[in-house]
């Protein structure tokens, strides 16, 4: 049978669709459509959500709500996953009838009947409008300055990657620099620090008028700020000249005297150093340590000038050369160890831990991961590195599954976005739970955002496939990337966990305290479970409990340690079991 349009439709039941009655008792706004698109019935919600009365839409098709912000690929592409796969999920912007755009999350499925013919469609919507504040205000918070407006370090590192990217494509080059105020201390300590606000933001006004549309200013933090300047010149001595012409506007316009308090005018002088990319393999971290470096040298040569980074300066790099070989064999010489960081709950009872690798070198030092895993990224290593730690944590579940006291406990291994991204990753999962017959439900996999940005469906299916295994997933270090709700939508995650930086000055610094009370609840409206990193106070603990917050991980309920110190912990009650 097929499903009839028309205003005679209204209020009528099919009837093979018998179930239409009950749409009203549905909390969520439903519409259904015949085969031809158009629309047969709608209930109450969806009423009260795009202000349209059931007479009015029916008979209709749903181009009606239209907001105009899509272009007809957008459609084109959500028809043909319909006709694919028989259902479509994502976010889209509608229009109210009082013209109102708002973002909905909806859901399309096809209707077919026992023989395979399509019957019509059925949509169902919710209204993220709320939703989408809170993310556009955490992004806020966490991408821009509060006192100057400019974008901060975090932010700037974004489009540093970005804009190396598209260098290493299209052949042009970039530079940074790093501006740092000369003897600002000084008048910070003498005049107070609303004076040195007043002044940290006329500089950012300054730097703003120096650059070009398509250029960053950006706050690092203190009296140090970062201009990044994109698409100079290929040739490199070209874009030397260029960037060195803007450095000295800079400097210029800082010299302009600022007036403080009582008329009194400040003069200010900057020193800066200037690294230049393009074509290069380095990440942007180490393109902002050679301009530092650079500006260690600008004020050695005694402040207010410019400084190149030069090959003299490459003796840090060369260390991290070193690095690198030691890391090829560090795995065969049996230098990693494990880890692990207790999990609690808010009456501090365990319930897991996360492992984390630790490098044990021939001469005695300990490497923490934060050294050596960007390196074992860039050139491959991680991914043997990563399948040690998996089997690892394997192993080590397996020796708890047979103690009753410890069984219960689960592990968290951190993955990293290459590791992931193995054709075979799913297969040496799997393989790891074989081998050493680990309930797959005692392990957790912790993802950073990172891995969320591209070819968003082949992880979704990857994850799916580890999820039916019984895996769970962790979003690792949530706020520092794009807090983005259609990643938590799309993606099977049980959990997040905010990331340490917003933990650090939850009491005293209210930006973070707002990032991490809208980030709570966001992760309550979606069900999600939210882990507070890196608590180390008290306060800290009681603030996170006091709004919502129900699992922890911090050196107030203990330091990554290893596997035996960590069960000899537990033997002491110094880390308490649930039922303990
Ligand atoms: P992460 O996954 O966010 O791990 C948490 C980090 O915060 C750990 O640093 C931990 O020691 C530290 N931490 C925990 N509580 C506190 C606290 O109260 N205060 C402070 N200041 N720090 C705290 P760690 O061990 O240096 O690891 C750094 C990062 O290295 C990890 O961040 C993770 O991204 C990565 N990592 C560690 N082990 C592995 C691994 O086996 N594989 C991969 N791919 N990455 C790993
Ligand atoms: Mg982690
Ligand atoms: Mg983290």
């Amino acid at each position: 049978m097929s499903l009839k349009s028309g205003s005679e439709m209204v209020g009528a039941c099919q009837p093979a669709l018998d179930w239409l009655p009950i749409l009203d008792r549905v909390g969520a706004a439903v519409m259904v459509a015949n085969a031809e698109q158009r629309i047969v019935r709608v209930n109450r919600a969806f009423s009260a959500m795009t202000g349209y009365a059931a007479e009015e839409v029916v008979g209709k098709t749903p181009r009606l709500l239209a907001s105009g912000r899509h272009d007809g690929d957008f459609y084109q592409r959500m028809w043909n996953t319909i006709r694919q796969r028989g259902a479509w999920e994502g976010e889209i912007w509608n229009r109210r009838r009082n013209g109102e755009i708002y973002p909905e999350w909806l859901l399309i499925n096809a209707l077919h009947d026992d023989t395979g013919v399509l019957e019509g469609y059925v949509a169902t919507f919710s209204d993220i409008s709320q939703l989408k504040r809170a993310e556009s205000e955490i992004q806020h918070l966490a991408f821009y300055d509060s006192l100057t407006g400019l974008p901060n370090r975090r932010l700037l590192l974004d489009r540093l990657e970005k804009a190396r990217a598209l260098g290493q494509r299209n052949g042009y080059s970039g530079a940074l620099l790093f501006i740092d105020l000369d003897h600002f201390k000084n008048l910070n300590d003498t005049l107070g620090h609303a004076i040195g606000d007043h002044l940290l933001i006329e500089v950012a006004q300054r730097l703003r008028r120096c650059i070009r549309e398509c250029d960053t200013a950006a706050r690092q933090g203190g009296d140090e700020f970062v201009v990044m300047l994109e698409a100079l010149d290929a040739d490199p001595q070209q874009a030397a000249v260029a960037a060195e012409a803007i450095a000295e506007k800079i400097c210029a316009a800082l010299a302009e005297p600022v007036l403080l308090v009582d008329q009194h005018e400040h003069f200010c002088t900057a020193s800066i150093g200037i690294s230049l990319f393009g074509g290069t393999e380095k990440s942007a971290e180490s393109l902002l340590k050679q301009a530092d470096i650079a500006l260690y040298k600008a004020k050695e040569a005694g402040r207010n000038t410019v400084r190149y980074f030069d090959q003299a300066m490459q003796t840090a790099l060369d260390e991290r050369a070193q690095l690198e070989v030691g890391l090829r064999y560090a795995l065969a010489k049996g230098e990693f160890v494990l880890h692990v960081q207790p999990q609690v709950t808010a009456d501090k009872r365990l319930v897991g831990a996360e492992t984390l690798i630790r490098w044990y070198r021939a001469d005695g030092s300990i490497v923490g991961p934060d050294r050596f895993i960007p390196l074992a990224e860039e050139n491959g290593l991680i991914v043997p590195i990563g399948l040690w730690v998996l089997d690892s944590a394997c192993a080590q579940l397996r020796r708890w599954g047979g103690d009753p006291a410890l069984n219960g406990l689960c592990l968290a291994v951190n993955v990293s976005a290459r590791q992931f991204r193995q054709p075979d990753f799913v297969e040496q999962v799997r393989n790891a739970l074989a081998r050493h017959q680990v309930d797959p439900s005692r392990l957790k996999l912790e993802l950073t955002e990172s891995l969320l940005l591209d070819k968003k469906d082949e992880v979704v299916d990857k994850m799916n496939a580890l999820k039916a295994l019984g895996i769970r997933f962790s979003l690792d270090d949530f706020g520092t990337g794009y807090a983005s709700l259609a990643y938590l939508k799309r993606f099977p995650f049980e959990q997040l966990k905010i990331d340490r930086s917003f933990i650090n000055h939850i009491t005293h610094n209210a930006d973070d305290a707002s990032i991490v009370r809208a980030i709570l609840a966001m992760g309550d409206s979606l069900r999600l479970q939210v882990v507070a990193e890196g608590v180390e106070q008290t306060e800290q603990h009681g603030y996170l409990v006091r709004h919502g917050c129900c699992l922890f991980q911090g050196y107030l309920f203990g330091r990554p340690v290893t596997f035996a110190e960590f069960e000899a912990a537990i033997a002491n009650a110094d880390l308490l079991l649930p039922g303990a």
